[in-house]
């Protein structure tokens, strides 16, 4: 979501004649878009300026502006403690950037604005067409949060759950096709949680699939109370709708789950992958864990292994428990941190096995790539597969924006490789 309002705010700085640089030297403005999310983010903050003051040193600083949940959580702390800093802004309150480096040209009276100003905010930004041309490109439908899991951050930095309008998402949308866009990503800190008079996110899918020259959807991330039926069969019902679903689950033990105030059980969840699979066979997951919560025994946690081996997530996004100052979880003691990072390893070490072992089967398949780019070596193509998993073949023709069936024929780490297929069987396809 920090890449969507990194662009919007271009978007907005563009009327009063800022554009983007990529030399830092250069610039008159730095905006450092943060997030909270874990620890040690104020202290990048810190060390982000320390360089930008290196690099301006004996020159004429730049207006430095603090944007992101770190704004919001940190205030007037961040003011007092750098001089350097000549504003924060938090994450509902960037409609009102130009002005501020208007008022900071004239004099640098530090500013804050972290209201929650997010109605505001989006009618600000739906009179401002959004530029962003890239084949793959984001868009917030809904932000904040009304959940409230004791160890998080969201709902004190984004605020409360607002889901924007159905006819100015599909505007927006359109405008992102006529850009280049082939793909849509439907963003929201709990996205599925999306209401607007009625409408859920299932009604937005099957709307904004209407436009003709958008080939694919994708939206995250969910959350398990808020996945209901409709969204289950809008995936077998919108084949433009990807099937990977980004389903955060935090912990496999029912005992964690309800410490954390996750409101969902670990029979729930995996109730919810049942019919997804029913609905639509072709469906992968991936998720998000806390290692090491409070109180999490070695029994907790082997859950939460079972749990990964029984869903085999194709990507898991793995974390110790980071102690958020204003949380309820903040003042929990914490268990022993060896034991912790002990248990990250072992997690990770098997889910990075349960990936492997699914990837390897990707072999000598053909598989739907949208590519996204040229690579910097020159006639590469970098492209996604339906699962998002990334790609790269070798090719003469410009496949950019384009969708081609591919054969894996290789694969490291991070990446598959393939070539360009050009007559199919049915029989040949990943099933
Ligand atoms: N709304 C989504 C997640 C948003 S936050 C959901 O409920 O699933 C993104 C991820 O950051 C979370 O899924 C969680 O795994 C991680 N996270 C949030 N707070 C954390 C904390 N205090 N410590 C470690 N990881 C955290
Ligand atoms: Fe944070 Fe997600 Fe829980 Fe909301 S639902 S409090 S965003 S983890």
């Amino acid at each position: 979501m920090n890449e969507y309002d990194s662009k919007r705010i271009l978007d907005l700085t563009k009327k009063i004649n800022y554009v983007l640089t990529d030399n830092i030297g250069e610039a008159n403005c730095y905006v450092l878009n943060t997030c909270h999310i874990r620890e040690k983010a104020t202290e990048k903050v810190y060390h982000d300026i320390g360089r930008v003051k290196k690099e301006f040193r004996g020159k004429k600083k730049p207006i430095v502006i603090i944007a992101g949940c770190v704004a919001q959580a940190e205030g007037d702390v961040l003011l007092k403690k750098d001089n350097y800093i000549d504003a924060i802004i938090g994450p509902q309150s960037y409609h009102q950037i130009n002005n501020t480096i208007l008022n900071l040209e004239k004099n640098s009276k530090p500013t804050n604005l972290t209201e929650f100003d997010v109605i505001d905010k989006f009618d600000t930004l739906n009179n401002l067409k959004n530029s962003d041309n890239k084949v793959s490109s984001f868009l917030t439908i809904q932000e904040g949060c009304d959940k409230f899991c004791k160890f998080c951050v969201v709902p004190y930095t984004r605020g409360a759950e607002h889901s924007r309008s159905i006819n100015e998402l599909v505007t927006e949308a359109k405008q992102l096709v006529d850009n280049g866009s082939k793909e849509i990503t439907l963003l929201g800190q709990n996205v599925n949680a999306y209401s607007y008079q009625k409408k859920k996110l299932s009604d937005l899918i099957l709307e904004i699939s209407k436009i003709k020259d958008l080939k694919r959807i994708r939206y995250t991330t969910s959350h398990p109370r808020d996945f209901t039926e409709d969204l289950i069969q809008v995936h077998k019902d919108c084949e433009k709708l990807m099937p990977l679903i980004h389903l955060p689950v935090q912990s496999g033990s029912n005992k964690i789950l309800k410490k954390m105030n996750r409101k969902h059980t670990k029979e729930e969840y995996l109730d919810i992958i049942e019919r997804l699979k029913k609905a639509e066979t072709n469906i992968k997951l991936s998720s998000d864990f806390i290692i090491g919560y409070p109180e999490e025994t070695q029994d907790d946690f082997e859950q939460t292994i079972e749990l990964m081996k029984k869903v085999k997530f194709i990507n898991s996004y793995s974390f110790i428990y980071s102690a958020r100052p204003g949380t309820p979880a903040y003042e929990l003691k914490k268990i022993d941190e060896s034991i912790a990072k002990k248990r990250l390893i072992i997690f990770q070490n098997i889910s990075k096995k349960i990936k492997n072992e699914y990837r390897e089967k990707l072999l000598m398949k053909i598989i739907p790539v949208l590519f996204e780019n040229e690579t910097k070596e020159g006639n590469k193509y970098f492209g996604r597969d339906e699962h998002f998993n990334s790609i790269i073949v070798k090719s003469n023709e410009n496949l950019t924006g384009k969708i081609k069936n591919i054969k894996i024929t290789k694969l490291n780490q991070s990446t598959l490789f393939g070539e360009v297929i050009s007559s199919l069987k049915h029989k040949d396809f990943a099933a």
